[in-house]
């Protein structure tokens, strides 16, 4: 299908982009791979589209003050092949490998990725477990929104009216951490019928924290608290591993739908999250 007229704006600096948005139907266009798909599907119909992907200062990742911060308008292949990012914060480069297709991921960015809020993207496991932040900008100014509290439900985020995702802040991992993101792919997409990032540091042969992140699984993803706590103090042999992965599911309300039930959903998880923190064990140093 043919998407609806619109009109077309490519600002080259964030000052008029954002000077641009606010209106009703004014939608930012970022890498396009969700919301091209949508208006020519006229499951969304704006009227106009600000293109903020001619916006050089949106593009970035860049090391500051022991934080990494990444603009909006970088690509999952940026962030995949980044040599800051897989030396730094391991988990969103792999994360963002996991993303669909090489075309895909040359295409789309995480500022559209999280803004999108997809309940089976791959990034907020991993952001969710990096304890990342997200810096909203809008024509009044800017704020900055922990990941827990940006992902508010499906298709729904803490953006308001005329704001867009400006960057994204994650930590430096520690070099003696252990992280991994493991998902179960639905296989036309590539999207996560369950995801699920681990982040581990352990000390004195014991883990002292665990941080695990969930995708897919529900309608937003979430911090699985009773995994991590379940997991710290322990050894995190293969029984603690299987305990405390037991739990991930515990008190969810699981998807369901054609490609997998919530039952199914559930034990997917339970594997999944096995899976991630067994080898983000093994990467502790
Ligand atoms: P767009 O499509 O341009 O925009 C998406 C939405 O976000 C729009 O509502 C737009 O207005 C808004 N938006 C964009 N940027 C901003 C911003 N900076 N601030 C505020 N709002 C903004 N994703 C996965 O996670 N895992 C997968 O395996 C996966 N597989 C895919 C396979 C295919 C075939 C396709 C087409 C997509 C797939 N995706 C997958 C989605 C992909 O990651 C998209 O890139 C992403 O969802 C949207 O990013 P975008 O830059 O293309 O955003």
């Amino acid at each position: 299908m043919i998407a609806q007229e619109f009109a077309y704006t490519a600002p080259t600096n964030l000052k008029d982009a954002l000077a641009l948005l606010g209106g009703e139907n004014t939608k930012v266009l970022a890498g396009g791979m969700s919301l091209i798909p949508l208006m020519k599907l006229r499951l969304a119909a704006p009227e106009q589209l600000v293109d903020i992907g001619r916006i050089p200062e949106l593009n970035y990742i860049r090391e500051d003050g022991g934080k990494l911060r990444i603009g909006a308008t970088t690509t999952h292949y940026q962030v995949e092949s980044s040599a800051l990012l897989r030396s730094r914060c391991p988990l969103l480069a792999e994360a963002a490998s996991c993303i669909g297709d090489i075309q895909v991921r040359n295409q789309g960015t995480i500022g559209g990725s999280i803004a999108h809020a997809d309940p089976a993207a791959d990034y907020p496991a991993s952001l969710l477990a990096l304890e990342a932040k997200m810096v909203l900008a809008s024509a009044k100014g800017q704020r900055e929104v922990a990941a827990v509290d940006f992902f508010v439900d499906t298709f729904t985020t803490a953006l308001g009216a005329g704001e867009i995702v400006k960057e994204v802040i994650v930590p430096v991992e520690e070099q003696s951490a252990g992280t991994s993101y493991q998902k179960m792919l639905q296989p036309a997409s590539g999207f996560a019928i369950v995801g699920v990032a681990a982040r581990i540091r352990k000390s004195g042969g014991k883990i002292t924290l665990a941080w695990v992140g969930v995708t897919g699984l529900s309608g937003k993803p979430y911090r699985a608290m009773s995994v991590e706590k379940a997991l710290e103090g322990t050894a995190g042999g293969t029984v603690d591993i299987d305990k405390a992965a037991g739990t991930v599911a515990e008190g969810v309300d699981a998807n369901s739908d054609l490609f997998a039930s919530a039952q199914y959903r559930g034990h997917l998880a339970r594997i999944y999250a096995r899976r991630a923190l067994t080898v983000a064990i093994s990467r502790t140093a």
